[in-house]
Parts: structure tokens; C-alpha cells; sequence
């Protein structure tokens, strides 16, 4: 799960890691005010969606006045703001956050990830730090340093004066920084995040260390444990039809192509996406309903399916273990009666009670083409998507 900017500092913070003072806004009075309850003389008005590079795309502006303040307010809120991250279709901007405009002597990097090569969470740390870091990394990799922590050492002090003088910092400076990373690495561990991004951390002219950006991604496995963090969910944020299915407790991801795919399992709902692949087109979900699906599951899914206007025939691929195959028969039957299906349907069930639950599709008067084996299937539906084009 993903946060804000504003929500990450106010995480942060509670850790104790220095960050700007700053209130959201929802409006652009509500922006003046929060500007006003700042000291100013500079503040800086920025986008609060939940994809970076928002500073190029025109979605951070730093001002001198409160009348320049409404005027980006104005101006931001509502905008559909498009960067590197967002893709080409951009994000509505429904949320804003004014805060207090920092004096920047150098821009630095700091993130940590969990490492999958090592297991372990990894800092990593570049002195070039701001809007470019990618840039940084593609053309000069060397610039970026990686750190390990030791889970059963813990953070060590030493530890967090290696990353300060990596990120060239020292004295006074160097101090701070350490304790801001070791204060990073608790709340990273005792919230189960999976992603901590500082870009840019700044040296302000007066030697003060301080985060003026951060990225938050947690392990959705370990949000059952942190109320408070859930609390935080923007679903203006998510694509629609996965916050659907995230309610019927789908795994359900969104892609380009023209075949929607009903499967159960995740392996199987890969080995069918790559087969629709082999045979020439491309699928237009990952969906795996799981292995005790309900009618009202099955219904929902290829509702949501149906609902992508780019699915141009649907592959419907289950083994039946746990989940009969009649039942699921009966789901699609069901769900095709309440949808009035339009494109062509290929199923392919295998398992238990697949004879009951061919029957059923053969007999619900539905034009539904049967398939035996995932090539087969495969074949079929990819064979009907064309036909109709
Ligand atoms: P993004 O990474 O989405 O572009 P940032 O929060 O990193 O957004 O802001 C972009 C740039 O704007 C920063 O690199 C920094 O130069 C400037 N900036 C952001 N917040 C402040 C602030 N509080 N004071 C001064 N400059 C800021
Ligand atoms: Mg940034």
C-alpha cells in the first residue's frame, strides 16, 4: 500500500526524523490558511498524489507570498498532473500539502528496500540527490552506495556514520544525519514498510539535515497488524476495477490486451497469460480468484473483467481441487444471464465434478465454447478474438 507525501512525514515524524512543518489542504482556502499558520517568508505548495516527479510536471512550486500560494493552489488542485511515474493518462490532483519552504544547501538520495539478494534491508545513499535520480542511476551507477543491515546486529552507529560519509557530510551535519537514518530504520522495521524513499534529504544552508520528500510503500502481508496505517488508504489513488476486486478479495491486476482471463491460482493465471502470448495476443488481467471462490466471486469477477471496454473475449481456465468445478460453472452462467455477454467465452475446466460442470454450461442455452486443454483453450479464444475484428 502506497501513502502520501504529507502522511509519510507525519509517519516519520513520529519517529522522531526531521521534516518541514506542513498542513494538507483539500481547498484552496483551506491551502491559504495553512500557509498563514506557517512562518513563511517561503512556502512551497505541492501536489499530493502517489507517484513521484511531481517537481517537473509542474506539481511543486515554491513562492514568496501567501497571494502566490493561492495562486499555485488554484492552479494545482484539480489539474490532471502528468509525470514519469503517473504514465501518459496522468492523476487528478485531489490533495494538497503547504509547507514550509526550506533554505537548501545540497539535495541528497536516501531509500531503503528489502533486499531480496541478501534478505536484509539495504540503505542506499547518493550525494546526487533531487529530481534526477534515476538519471544518476543509469549514468553514473557508482554514485549510488548500498548498505546492508544486519537484522540480528540491529542499526549500529557505525553503521549510520558510513552512510553520512558516503553522502559527504561531517561534523555537526554528519551527527544529525546518523540519527535520522537510525530513526528511519526503526520506523521501516516496526511499520513494515517495503519501500522508504528520502529524495531529496537536504543540508539546509544553516547545517540542519532534514527530509523534504517521502515515498512510503508498505507490505500489504503485514497491514493487518497496523491500524493506523490503513487508516491512511487513498482509493481515489488505485484503479477502480482493482479496488473492486480487492473487495471480493481478488487478486486482480489490470493490463493492455484483449483477452480478459479468469483463473485460479497464481501459477496457473501466469501459465495462461503466457500462453495467450504463444498463440498472438496479449491478456488484459492477471486474476487469480483463489482457491474457495464463491458464485458471488465468480460473478464479481467477470463483472470486472466485462468492465474493461478493451476485453474482447474471455478465457476462463480453473482446476478444480478445492473449488468444484460446478460451482464455477454455475458462477459464469449466472453472471453471463445478469451481464448479457457480448464476446466470446472459452472454458476450460478440469478437476473435480467437471462432468457435472460441463453439463451445466452445455445445457444453460449460453454460447459458450468448451475447450479440453490449456492449448486448446487457448487456441479457441485467440482464434475467436481475431474473427471479430
Ligand atoms: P517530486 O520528487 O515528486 O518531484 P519533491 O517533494 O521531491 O517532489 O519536490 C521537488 C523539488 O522541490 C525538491 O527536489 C526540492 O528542490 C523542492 N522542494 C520540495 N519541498 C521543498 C521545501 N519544503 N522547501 C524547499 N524546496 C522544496
Ligand atoms: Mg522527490
Amino acid at each position: 500500500m502506497n501513502i502520501h507525501e504529507y502522511q509519510a512525514k507525519e509517519v516519520l515524524s513520529a519517529f522522531g526524523v526531521p521534516v518541514p512543518k506542513g498542513k494538507p489542504a483539500f481547498t484552496v482556502d483551506e491551502a491559504v490558511a495553512a500557509a498563514k499558520a506557517l512562518p513563511g517568508p517561503v512556502w512551497v505548495v505541492k501536489a499530493q498524489i502517489h507517484a513521484g516527479g511531481r517537481g517537473k510536471g509542474g506539481g511543486v512550486k515554491v513562492v514568496k507570498s501567501i497571494d502566490d500560494v493561492k495562486k499555485e493552489a488554484a492552479r494545482i488542485l484539480g489539474m490532471n498532473l502528468v509525470t514519469h511515474q503517473t504514465g501518459p493518462a496522468g492523476r487528478i490532483v485531489r490533495r494538497l500539502y503547504i509547507e514550509d519552504g526550506s533554505a537548501i544547501e545540497r539535495e541528497l538520495y536516501l531509500s531503503a528496500l528489502v533486499d531480496r539478494e541478501t534478505a536484509r534491508v539495504a540503505f542506499i545513499a547518493s550525494t546526487e540527490g533531487g529530481m534526477d535520480i534515476e538519471e544518476v542511476a543509469h549514468k553514473t551507477p557508482e554514485k549510488i552506495l548500498t548498505f546492508n543491515i544486519d537484522p540480528a546486529a540491529g542499526f549500529s552507529a557505525h553503521t549510520g556514520r558510513s552512510i553520512a560519509t558516503a553522502l559527504k557530510l561531517s561534523g555537526e551535519s554528519a551527527k544529525q544525519a546518523s540519527a535520522l537514518i537510525a530513526n528511519l530504520y526503526k520506523a521501516f522495521v516496526a511499520k513494515d514498510m517495503s519501500l522508504l524513499e528520502i529524495n531529496p534529504l537536504v543540508v539546509t544552508k544553516d547545517g540542519s539535515v532534514v527530509c523534504l520528500d517521502a515515498k512510503i510503500n508498505f507490505d500489504d502481508n503485514a497491514l493487518f497488524r497496523h491500524k493506523d496505517i490503513q487508516a491512511l488508504r487513498d482509493t481515489d489513488e488505485e484503479d477502480p476495477t482493482e479496488l473492486e476486486a480487492s473487495k471480493y478479495d481478488l487478486n486482480f491486476i489490470k493490463l493492455d490486451g484483449s483477452i480478459g482471463c479468469m483463473v485460479n491460482g497464481a501459477g496457473l493465471a501466469m501459465a495462461t497469460m503466457d500462453i495467450i502470448k504463444l498463440y498472438g495476443e496479449e491478456p488484459a488481467n492477471f486474476l487469480d480468484v483463489g482457491g474457495g471462490a464463491s458464485r458471488e466471486k465468480v460473478t464479481a469477477a467477470l463483472k470486472i473483467i466485462l468492465s474493461d471496454p478493451n476485453v474482447k473475449g474471455i478465457l476462463v481456465n480453473i482446476f478444480g481441487g478445492i473449488m468444484r468445478c460446478d460451482i464455477i460453472a454455475n458462477g459464469i452462467v449466472e453472471a453471463a444471464k445478469e451481464i448479457s455477454l457480448k464476446i466470446p467465452v472459452v472454458v476450460r475446466l478440469e478437476g473435480t465434478n467437471v462432468a457435472q460442470g460441463k453439463e451445466i454450461l452445455a445445457k444453460s442455452g449460453l454460447d459458450i465454447i468448451s475447450a479440453n486443454d490449456l492449448a486448446d483453450a487457448a487456441q479457441k479464444i485467440v482464434k475467436a478474438v481475431k474473427e471479430r475484428r
